[in-house]
């Protein structure tokens, strides 16, 4: 199942994809909720219902509907840096031994099609495609046979960074060049966990202008979701809505000879099998 969050005139509601259209939820059968986050935290049972209502209701049309972020307003935004064996390396950094975990805030967030605004403040900004675990049932000390129960779904991430403002600051904090306004986009849906089955078995690309910079496999995750759950939730009650971007595969472009960075005018792709693709116009900000 596909669910995503869309902007109505009354503010945001949620629905689900079908091949005519988008049917939403909360219209189709009165007891689900507006908000996924708050579906989410109903649990599977509440995501069975979703699937009916999607199947039996009335659908409108897509075109021309503006998507928010499946969740627009995660109450935590957690990411993993050098999760892959090949992206530590192009950094020149050491396969770490256990996760690298930094956030972003909640502003950064931004849905399919929304800009990314380069700040004025760097000239440095990269791109970096991403597998995000989308929590469903909270939880805390969640051990890692039962992680994948906590999941709801997954979607394309993109975990824009400011590698002027990422390294080279002092106390070596990453938090900054992670978290400008827009530098956290997240869509185009929400597939379900059932619907995508193996979340480390996806091929997963970025393509800058049409240009493929990175292409690589979920299979390659140095700590795959499960255990970034298990290993997150020792520190932190996870809640239904919370993000997990998993990390980014070889060819960033603070790697490449020249370095490639974001200019005005470049469009961004975030493409995962199963999820589809995340695109992302980028334009000057202020
Ligand atoms: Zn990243």
């Amino acid at each position: 199942m596909k669910l995503l969050t869309y902007q109505s005139d009354t503010g945001p509601r949620s629905a689900g994809v079908r091949d005519d259209g988008y049917v939403d939820l909360n219209r189709t059968d009165e007891s689900l909720p507006l908000s996924l986050k708050a579906l989410l935290g109903r649990g599977p049972e509440a995501l069975q219902q979703a699937a009916a209502a999607i199947e039996r209701g009335e659908a409108f049309d897509a075109e021309g509907v503006r998507l928010l972020a499946p969740i627009p307003h995660p109450e935590k935004v957690i990411c993993i840096g050098l999760n892959y064996v090949d992206h530590a390396k192009e950094s020149g950094s050491p396969i770490p031994d256990e996760p690298v975990t930094f956030c972003k805030f909640p502003t950064a967030v931004r849905a399919h099609e929304d800009p990314i605004e380069l700040p004025p403040a760097s000239d440095q900004v990269d791109y970096e495609a991403e597998l995000v675990a989308v929590i469903g049932l909270g939880g805390k000390n969640i051990p890692e046979s039962s992680a994948l129960e906590h999941v709801a779904g997954y979607t394309c991430g993109h975990d824009v960074s400011a590698r002027d403002w990422q390294k080279g600051k002092p106390g070596g904090q990453w938090l900054l060049g992670k978290t400008f306004d827009s530098f956290a986009p997240m869509g185009p849906h929400l597939v379900t966990a059932d619907e995508v089955g193996d979340a480390g078995a996806l091929r997963i690309q970025f393509r800058l202008n049409g240009q493929t910079m990175q292409d690589s496999s979920t299979s390659q995750l140095i700590f795959p979701v499960a255990q970034l759950v298990a290993y997150l939730s020792r520190v932190v009650t996870l809640r239904p809505g919370d993000v997990i971007f998993t990390g980014t595969p070889p060819g960033v472009g603070a790697a490449r000879t020249p370095p490639v960075f974001l200019q005005p005018g470049d469009v961004a792709e975030v493409q995962i099998e199963k999820l589809g693709v995340l695109r992302n116009p980028v334009v000057a900000g202020k």
